[in-house]
């Protein structure tokens, strides 16, 4: 029986992506190994966003040669490989995106069957749904729309379908993409697709009338009422009347958590990063109104520092920004010129130094509004839901995302429950 290892980079969409690849080999008859030594072969899932990522995707890559262990690279970075990535030894084959019947082939299987929808998410106690791929902007410094391609949205019926399966096993659904508040919202599907796309494709929404993610989640709460559902990376504008009603009305189905990519709190910086659907202003404004709106609001951004031309009037605008809302983690990234990318030939790079300790001002301000922000909930009671063990103990995480930790590891109670925030 052919022993198959799989490993992922990168962010939910790609994690979802393996899932599906591991369940198609399963259901091939491969048997899926923990350990890559075991392995005859390692399907490896790839992530384009930083260099960084990429280096460590190559060493992984020899590591797994020096090992005798062959690879197969699928995902983002391999979509866009210019031959570096095919050049590694070991490395069998490169497929772009996540396409499930060309990883088959490239293993040796034939495909059989269609798809079936995923029925549970192993690598983790809550799971991921992917409900979109591909994204229609063009930010100046992403590569991750260049390896995906065009917004494709999977149809309610499929999705509905899906989540029911997944809540035979997991009380939490966290619903993932791309740019997933495009979701239903295609401008011509198909027009800008990744070179070698994935098996959920854009055809298939064509027979479907297209519709928003509001629309989306009322019908994910209606057909599966046990289960919390969560929203992954959301763009703050794109979070509509519908949206803001659920979160508000039914905390139960929808969690209290918004990530909301806020890249950097100067328009000037905004504008040339492509980031034309909203402004600092609009931004705050939007969850602001949802932070007054709900008793408790996990709320997240990613923020990019040393963009070029990035000045310190800009950082110090989005310092600004950041120390007013009321933000409970932040995700700080320098900037990565990557290749394919227009902002690379914008110029004015800022020094390595300095996006440094830019990146730093920002991490420690994040961190003290986290620390805030728990200090503030201590001793309130929240939903639960079972996410993992660490250190001897059960990891539970409420529906604002803060963690809480229960005593034994040895958990044999309900995936869901309420919790004291300490
Ligand atoms: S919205 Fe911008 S950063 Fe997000 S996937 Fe689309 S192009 Fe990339």
């Amino acid at each position: 029986m052919l022993q198959v290892y799989f490993h992922t980079f990168g962010c939910k969409a790609n994690q979802y992506d393996t899932e599906v690849l591991r369940q198609a080999f399963a259901d091939h008859g491969a048997a899926i190994v923990d350990d890559a030594l075991a392995a005859d072969v390692a399907v490896v899932n790839s992530c384009t966003v930083t260099a960084t990522g990429e280096a460590k995707l190559r060493s992984f890559l020899r590591r797994l040669d020096r090992a005798h262990v062959e690879t197969v690279v699928m995902g983002c970075a391999a979509a866009v490989d210019d031959g570096t990535i095919a050049g590694v030894p070991g490395v069998r084959a490169v497929v772009g995106g996540a396409d499930v019947p060309a990883v088959l082939r490239a293993v040796g299987i034939a495909p059989r069957g269609g798809l079936p929808g995923l029925r549970r998410f192993s690598a983790n106690a809550r799971a991921w749904l992917k409900i979109q791929d591909g994204c229609d902007e063009h930010c100046t410094f992403c590569a991750t729309t260049l390896a995906r391609g065009a917004n494709r949205s999977r149809p309610i019926p499929e999705l509905v379908a899906e989540a029911r399966m997944l809540a035979r096993h997991h009380a939490e659904i966290v619903l993932t993409g791309v740019h997933i508040g495009t979701y239903g919202g295609e401008t011509g599907a198909g027009s800008r697709e990744p070179e070698r796309r994935g098996p959920r494709s854009p055809e298939r929404t064509t027979h479907h009338p297209p519709r928003s993610l509001g629309q989306l989640l009322e019908t994910l709460v209606a057909a599966v009422p046990a289960v919390r559902f969560r929203l992954s990376s959301i763009e703050a504008t794109e979070i509509d009347e519908r949206i803001e009603r659920l979160l508000v009305e039914a905390p139960r189905h929808l969690a209290a958590h918004i990530h909301a990519p806020l890249q950097s709190g100067s328009d000037r910086v905004l504008r040339r990063m492509g980031r034309h659907w909203y402004t600092a202003a609009r931004y705050a404004a939007r969850v602001e109104r949802l932070a007054q709106r709900l008793p408790a609001l996990g709320l997240g951004a990613d923020v990019m520092v040393g963009f070029p031309g990035e000045t310190s009037a800009d950082h110090r605008a989005t310092l600004t920004l950041i120390e007013r809302l009321p933000f409970t983690y932040l995700h700080v990234f320098p900037y990565s010129a990557r290749p394919g990318t227009a902002a690379p030939r914008l110029g004015e790079s800022v020094p390595a130094a300095e996006a440094r300790a830019r990146a730093a001002e920002l991490r420690a301000l994040g961190a003290a509004k986290a620390t805030a922000y728990r200090a503030a909930q201590r001793g309130r009671r929240a939903d639960g839901v079972v996410c993992g063990r660490q250190g001897g103990r059960v990891e539970v995480l409420t529906e604002d995302y803060l963690p809480v930790y229960l005593g034994s590891d040895r958990w044999d109670g309900p995936q869901r429950l309420d919790v004291t925030v300490d």
